[in-house]
């Protein structure tokens, strides 16, 4: 005999294609939106609903509102209309009540399946045409006795596009497995957090995400599943940071004589947010536990320094530090940093990415190895398991948006000991956004940019411009300017950068027109970064392999073409690339006109140069889907919750996490309930 716990498993883990109805097409259909199992139908929500609660007879409809309406179809037929392709079916409708019309388009058969005389529920949204009530593309069923007429009236869920898939077959399917599975379900949270914020218990909350008897009544179960998925996540972090701080680091690390030759060579005075960033940073190192740090510092507020500061105090403490960068462009970027700030200082530093020769690299390693060489720059090649340290003391990781967690931490992993981490980066994430997904990090923010920067003058401008445009630029460079033109793609029809490059040449073949894009070979890469750097070139045409710290203090000018297809923070970056120097920066949205007059979202832009606002308003306006794909933290998106909107539910669920984590009562439990979670556990629990 099967035990209960059997029964359960079997009939949630039951294969669809077990169901009536559902053979291998609809199986593959199913399996295409990630549809398996009855568990998964359960917990597969609608998109939307449809409040079909408003029934009215014909003659007290009104045009506007939805109603839905029980009708006798007293006469049907098929028309081709005049647009070729386009044929319509039109139903006259009665009740007791009075007479309407419904239509619909392209419905091939309809009119066998609505003959005269059926009975049936309609619902739509009336239109009054010449004193006539109008059905347009009505929802309908038919009705083969009274009690089929409870199962169209109420609040309907939609579910999301089931492509081939009939909406209408889909929710009876899915409502007969929730009606089995719901019983089965149990509960996920601790009481004492239920009754804290009392919450729908999660039984209930599934029942009405499929068929809430009440908007408000969907509103709490949506409240409940969206606390529980937060609660998750932040139950992950809070226990991820207790493993973390319970580690030991390498050594401790305090900046010495070389740390304070480095500030005093910098040709500038460091700003006072460097300052404060730099004692945060040491009052972390010189602890037995490891630093777990986020530097967050708008593009050019100068992060580098504070990265070139923590691998000199690492030299003074004797330990080896990291630097890495996610492109080649960026490591090649850094390394003459160290070579020229900290090479003076007797502090050896080498650089590690793909494609170096063979022997050269041997050597590199070996050096790294023994312990001569103090500061390892490089690219992921750093994460290569031939790469060992004598004694790993810090890593740095520049703009760590461009990394996932598993290479965070299979960086930390290369000393038995854990090395001080600091990642920075450029892209300031909203607030709701750190408080997810990097709370098991301390936070440090550059607030002030280094003095008598001006922000990037920004102007949104339509392609009719073009000859202006290339007047400007020819007066930009004439008056020792160099400017970037940016192109969302490589190759494609309009705005590619390859037809951009001829365009460009075809002006300013004198003034040189490097190029540069994610296909090319590094060497090629390095050798367009550097013709720019050095003036060869006045102009760089690229895509955003340009977005992330390039610095050339001439680069007054960007021109980002398409600007629409540009996410804000995206944009924010790249114009980051101008005005570094003494020259002030401007930076051109280019798009059509068409576009210059609908583009809202891009006056952002023009409006502020607050890299955190630029955030919020990314976030509000593109989703949090979006955003987060560019934190690449390799967290699934979240079923119910919705960053953008559930900032109080994100507070709540962070306290209690802590709660629930800190309290020795509690922990297994909490343990246990993020162990539940595979995906996350692998990524989020995973520290060494
Ligand atoms: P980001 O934060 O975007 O990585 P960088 O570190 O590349 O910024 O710095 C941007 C520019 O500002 C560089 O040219 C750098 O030399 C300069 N810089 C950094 N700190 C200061 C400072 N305190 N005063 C003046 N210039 C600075
Ligand atoms: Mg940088």
């Amino acid at each position: 005999m099967k035990s209960e716990e059997s029964k359960k498993d079997d009939f949630l883990k039951t294969k669809l294609s077990a169901f009536g109805g559902v053979g291998p097409k609809r199986t593959e259909l199913l399996s295409l939106l990630g549809l398996e199992t009855a568990e998964d139908i359960l917990n597969f929500f609608p998109r939307r609903y449809e409040d079909r609660r408003n029934i009215s007879c014909l003659s007290s409809l009104a045009p506007g509102r939805p109603s839905v309406v029980f009708v006798k179809v007293t006469e049907i037929e098929r028309r081709r209309l005049s647009k070729p392709g386009l044929e319509i079916v039109t139903a006259e409708i009665e009740d007791e009540t009075g007479s309407a019309r419904a239509f619909w388009f392209n419905r091939k058969g309809l009119e066998y399946v609505l003959k005269a005389g059926t009975e049936a529920a309609i619902f739509g949204t009336p239109e009054l045409r010449s004193s006539v009530f109008e059905f347009p593309n009505p929802e309908f069923d038919i009705l083969k006795d009274k009690n089929s007429k409870n199962s169209f009236i109420g609040i309907i869920p939609i579910y999301p596009s089931t492509a081939g898939l009939p909406q209408r077959w889909f929710r009876h399917f899915a409502e007969n497995i929730v009606c089995e599975a719901l019983p089965l379900v149990e509960e996920t949270l601790p009481d004492f957090i239920i009754k804290k914020r009392n919450l729908m218990p999660r039984k209930e909350a599934l029942g009405a995400m499929h068929g809430p008897s009440s908007p408000e009544e969907w509103k709490e179960a949506r409240r409940r599943l969206a606390y529980e998925e937060l609660l998750l996540v932040q139950s992950a972090m809070s226990l991820k940071r207790k493993v973390f701080k319970a580690g030991k680091a390498a050594a401790a690390i305090k900046p010495g004589r070389m740390y304070r030759d480095f500030v005093s060579s910098l040709p500038f005075q460091m700003t006072e947010s460097q300052e404060n960033v730099m004692s945060e940073i040491f009052m972390d190192t010189e602890q037995p536990s490891p630093m777990s740090r986020l530097l967050q510092g708008d593009v050019g507020s100068g992060k580098t320094v504070i990265a070139l500061g923590l691998a000199a105090a690492s030299a003074d403490s004797g330990v080896q530090c990291v630097l890495m960068a996610p492109t080649e462009i960026l490591a090649d970027q850094l390394f003459h940093q160290t070579e020229k700030y900290l090479l003076p200082l007797g502090i050896t530093s080498a650089i590690v990415k793909g494609g170096q020769k063979a022997s050269e690299r041997t050597l590199t390693l070996e050096a790294i190895k023994s312990g001569k060489i103090c500061v390892t720059v490089g690219t992921h090649a750093l994460l290569d398991e031939k790469v060992e340290f004598q004694n790993l003391g810090a890593v740095i990781i520049d703009e760590q948006h461009r990394f996932g967690v598993s290479q965070r931490s299979a960086l930390s992993k290369k000393g038995a000991a854990i090395p001080h981490t600091l990642l920075m980066s450029a892209t300031p994430i909203p607030r709701t956004l750190t408080m997810c997904f990097f709370k098991d990090l301390d936070i440090s923010f550059l607030k002030d940019k280094p003095k008598g920067r001006v922000s990037v003058e920004t102007r949104i401008i339509g392609t009719e411009k073009m000859r202006e445009l290339l007047q400007f630029i020819y007066d930009e460079i004439r008056t020792g300017g160099r400017v970037y033109w940016v192109c969302p793609r490589v190759c494609d029809e309009e705005s590619s950068l390859m037809k951009r490059k001829t365009f460009l040449d075809k002006y300013f073949a004198k003034l040189g027109v490097a190029m540069v894009y994610g296909g090319m070979t590094s060497d090629e890469k390095e050798q367009a970064i550097s013709d720019f750097h050095s003036g060869k070139c006045k102009i760089l045409a690229g895509t955003t392999v340009i977005e992330v710290g390039i610095d050339v203090p001439e680069a007054s000018l960007i021109v980002i073409e398409s600007a629409e297809m540009f996410g804000l923070s995206q944009l924010h970056q790249l114009r980051g690339r101008v005005g570094r120097g003494t020259k002030r920066g401007v930076c051109l949205l280019l798009v059509s006109s068409q576009e210059k007059i609908q583009n809202q979202r891009l006056s952002v832009m023009a409006e502020t140069d607050d890299g955190f606002a630029i955030a919020e308003a990314d976030l509000q306006t593109r989703g949090y889907g979006e955003v987060s794909g560019s934190l690449q933290h390799g967290s699934s998106e979240f079923k119910t919750a919705d960053l953008s909107k559930d900032a109080k539910l994100l507070m709540q669920a962070a306290e209690d996490a802590e709660e629930w984590v800190s309290n020795n009562q509690y922990i297994d439990e909490a343990v246990k309930f993020a162990e539940n979670f595979s995906e996350i556990n692998s990524q989020w629990l995973g520290v060494g």
